[in-house]
Parts: structure tokens; sequence; C-alpha cells
């Protein structure tokens, strides 16, 4: 393995720390950092639902808070490391921040703007085209997101439902 798939490697597992806080607030989790020069100017975690703000995805937060931090909207020898494959806003607003680089862990097939659905990053109708790394950890940013909506669905099903019985039966009956 490479020193910079290494280094992506370190990163993703800062913005996998990101996404492990949003549960907590009820949000689905996908966490975001931004990277310049070895150092994390700003991170987020999705807040839809805490803050009922559509808007409040990972990256738009991370995003946001380097730009403050930076003192500029142009988010010049950043790279931005997410744990989802950014949808049509994100990855619009990575454009318009000028980002150099963008790495992300899990593509996301029914949403995903950057390889999946559209590839915005590297339209080229567009002013600015994103240098992007696809796959970085992906198995663990994935499993992040189906465990969370496995618990999800396992709350919202009403107690004595004989579904939520038949797995475990099912097990004990499986030979040792
Ligand atoms: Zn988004």
């Amino acid at each position: 393995m490479g020193v910079a798939q290494l280094t992506h490697r370190l990163w993703m597992d800062r913005a996998l720390a990101e996404a492990r806080l949003a549960p907590a607030h009820g949000d689905v989790p996908v966490g975001a950092v931004v990277v310049r020069d070895g150092v994390v100017v700003a991170s987020g975690h999705n807040r839809r639902e805490v803050d009922a703000d559509p808007t409040a995805h990972a990256e738009m937060l991370a995003v946001r808070a380097a730009a403050a931090a930076l003192g500029s909207w142009r988010l010049e020898a950043c790279t931005l490391y997410v744990t989802l494959e950014p949808c049509t806003m994100c990855a619009g607003a990575l454009v318009l921040a000028r980002l150099p680089a963008l790495v992300f862990g899990a593509a996301d097939p029914k949403a995903g703007a950057v390889g999946s659905l559209y590839d915005l990053a590297r339209e080229p109708r567009l002013n600015h085209r994103v240098e992007v790394t696809a796959g970085v950890l992906a198995d663990e940013c994935a499993t992040l997101l189906t465990t969370f909506f496995r618990a999800a669905r396992a709350r919202s099903r009403p107690r004595g439902d004989v579904g939520s019985l038949r797995p475990r039966a099912v097990e004990s009956h499986r030979p040792a």
C-alpha cells in the first residue's frame, strides 16, 4: 500500500469517528473532515434530524466551518474526506468551494453525485473539477450505515411482532 493510500485511510478514520457521533441525536452516521497541510481544518457530521435542516449534511457543515476557519470561501489546498459519496447538493458545494481533492468511502447508488447517479465533481461543463479518490475504507463506512438502519428498523417494529422473534428462534435451532 502506498503512502497516499495510508494517509487517506488515516483521515477517513477521523471521518468515521465524526460519523459515529450522529446516531446520538438520531441522525444517519455520515462524517466529514477537511484537511490541509496534514492538519484537520474542520469537521462535521450529519445533523439533518437534530437541526431540522435539509442542508445539514456532514460535508456542508465541514465545508462551511473550514471556510470560516480559513477566512475564505475558496478551500485552496484542502482535501475533504467523507464516509459516503456526496449528494448533488454537497458535490455542488465542493465545486463552488473550488475544492482541489475529495476522498470518499462508500458509494451511494441511490443519491451519489460523484460517479453513481451524476458526476458533478468531474463535470466538464462546470468551471472547476475536483480530483476524486473513491472507496477508501468503503466497507467500514458502509457497515456503519447498514448497522444504523438495521437498528432503526428494529426499533420501529411493534413490540410482540412475530418477525422480531423469528431470527432468534432460527438461531437457537442451528447446530452448534
Ligand atoms: Zn449531501
